[in-house]
């Protein structure tokens, strides 16, 4: 094995590593050249109850701190992560494959924001007070909910780490967090640097695995909540398992979000608007603008600058600081991406630029741009989760807002025009958890990131996600005699 990516070993219990071989053993790739750069094992059984015993163990004396105090650890673990920023990126970049340009400012520098907006805000947790009348009054007490889950997708594996772990943690919570079993190793260094800044043992463990993993942590009654990162189907599965025993979940599912461009855009920003939505991180991006609908007027000309800037993507070894287009993270997915550009032309879509793997070592698809897509076909209505953007033009705007909402998904949306009254009036009316107006696909610490429809439940990031991290006890005081009927 190469690349120096061997963890100290699978797990991260109770503030350290731990190894049980007896788990199935899992082949951690190099997506952009197939070669396994190391191996660990699942949780068995008995791995999967000493992370949550040691979770349930230690999240009481955690509650009872004051706020500023588990706030002042996050902050110290946001420092660390930015000290390693060069190592953490590396590592992000063998566990996805994705250029390591684009890890070196979106992982752990992200990581690095929730943890010190979440330690900030750890000292703020406060409730609600209203006077009743006559001396009596009524107050809140937001209470963490105790062990919560967190089960990742395989995109951005430091991040979703950090975006589940900081608000769980600044509220009280301790958690058990699963990565992707395709990137298991991103999260242990997380778990690792909290302990480094002074989190107690069992607060955040991490143990992996494959989907009956997460099913155990969805169904285990000591797990008060989880909160997942991944797909429909397995967000449908995760929230009827979690309702056995009435748990809290928060679902970031996946997307197929409309991206509009009106006759008045500034085109060249469109353009690379168009390029962030659906080629950033080779399209494996949750909130995409897949469907890029173009006014008629301009759409030969958008197409047209399109191509030009596509050719100009850097497509290499990741770990090169010049590449900016790396491979898709699973061969999976690369089999799945290349079905979709198969029915895509059986259906009629026109290959403007890629539409086929690109032949080199590792799971690479070129980044590609389908024309005269019509709303009924498949590449308009399914997540494909890869680089390949669809393209539809439209007249009016009444009705390109019916057919950007015509959608099972409701996680994003973005258009683009100059005129700021038509900006607003439309992603007033898009069915969608977080809107761009000539921009798209930023995620701040202190804004609300989540989908509706099937795209999700809950919001990660802000105020929000502390919300879905807590519940209020309702506190009723009485100052006066009581007065009963008899
Ligand atoms: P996935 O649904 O296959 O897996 C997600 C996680 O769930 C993995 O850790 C997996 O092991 C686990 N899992 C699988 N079956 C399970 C079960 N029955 N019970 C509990 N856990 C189970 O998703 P993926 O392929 O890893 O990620 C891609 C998907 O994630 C896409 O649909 C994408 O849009 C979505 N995504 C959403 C966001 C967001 O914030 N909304 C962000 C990134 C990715």
């Amino acid at each position: 094995m190469t690349h120096d990516a061997q963890p100290t070993a699978s797990h991260f219990i109770d503030g350290q590593y731990v190894e049980d071989t007896a788990g199935d053993a899992i082949a951690v790739i190099y997506p952009a050249t197939g070669e396994q750069i190391a191996t660990v094992h699942a949780a068995t059984p008995a791995i999967i109850d000493r992370a949550i015993d040691s979770a349930a163990r230690a999240q009481a004396d955690w509650a009872a701190l004051p706020g500023v105090e588990r706030g002042r650890i996050l902050r110290r673990a946001a420092d660390i992560l930015r000290d390693r920023n060069d190592a953490l990126s590396r590592l992000e970049t063998l566990d996805t494959g994705k250029p390591i340009q684009e890890t070196l400012v979106a992982d752990a520098t992200s990581g690095a924001d929730a943890l010190e907006y979440f330690g900030g805000l750890a000292g703020d947790i406060s409730g609600r007070h209203i006077p009743l009348g006559g001396g009596d009054f009524a107050y809140t007490i937001p209470r963490p909910l105790g062990v919560c889950a967190g089960i990742g997708a395989w995109n951005y594996p430091t991040q979703i780490a950090c975006w589940k772990g900081a608000p769980a943690l600044a509220a009280g919570n301790a958690m058990v967090f699963k990565p992707s079993e395709t990137t298991p190793l991103c999260a242990l260094k997380v778990a690792e640097i909290l302990h480094e800044a002074g989190l107690p043992p069992g607060l955040f463990n991490v143990i992996q695995g494959a989907g009956p993993v997460g099913a155990a942590l969805s169904t285990d009654p000591r797990v008060a909540k989880v909160s997942l990162t991944g797909s429909v189907p397995t967000g449908r599965k995760v929230y009827a398992a979690a309702a056995a025993s009435m748990k809290h979940v928060t679902m970031e599912l996946g997307g197929k979000s409309p991206l509009v461009i009106f006759d008045d855009a500034t085109l060249d920003d469109a353009v690379s608007g168009a390029i962030n939505a659906n080629f950033y991180s080779s399209g494996q991006v949750c909130s995409n603008g897949t469907r890029v609908f173009v006014h008629e007027s301009v759409v030969g000309d958008f197409l047209e600058r399109l191509q030009a800037r596509v050719a100009k993507a850097v497509i290499g070894d990741p770990l090169d600081p010049a590449t900016n287009f790396g491979p898709m993270t699973t061969e999976a997915q690369m089999q799945i991406v290349l079905g979709h550009l198969d029915t895509a032309r059986a259906e009629g879509a026109r290959v403007v630029c890629g539409g086929h793997r690109i032949e080199r070592a590792g799971y690479w698809v070129a980044p590609t741009v389908l024309a005269d897509v019509t709303d009924a076909m498949t590449c308009a209505r399914d997540e494909i989760f890869g680089p390949v953007m669809s393209v539809l033009s439209f007249t009016g705007e009444d009705d390109v807002i019916a057919r950007a909402n015509d959608t099972a998904f409701g996680l994003s949306a973005g258009v683009f025009t100059r005129d700021i009254a038509r900006a607003h009036r439309v992603v007033a009316q898009l069915k969608a958890g977080t809107a761009w107006i000539n921009e798209y696909n930023l995620t701040p610490a202190g804004m609300p990131f989540g989908g509706s429809k099937a795209s999700g439940i809950g919001r990660e990031n802000a105020r929000e996600a502390l919300d879905h991290f807590t519940e209020v006890q309702t506190v009723y005081v009485g100052t006066n005699p009581v007065e009963a009927a008899f």
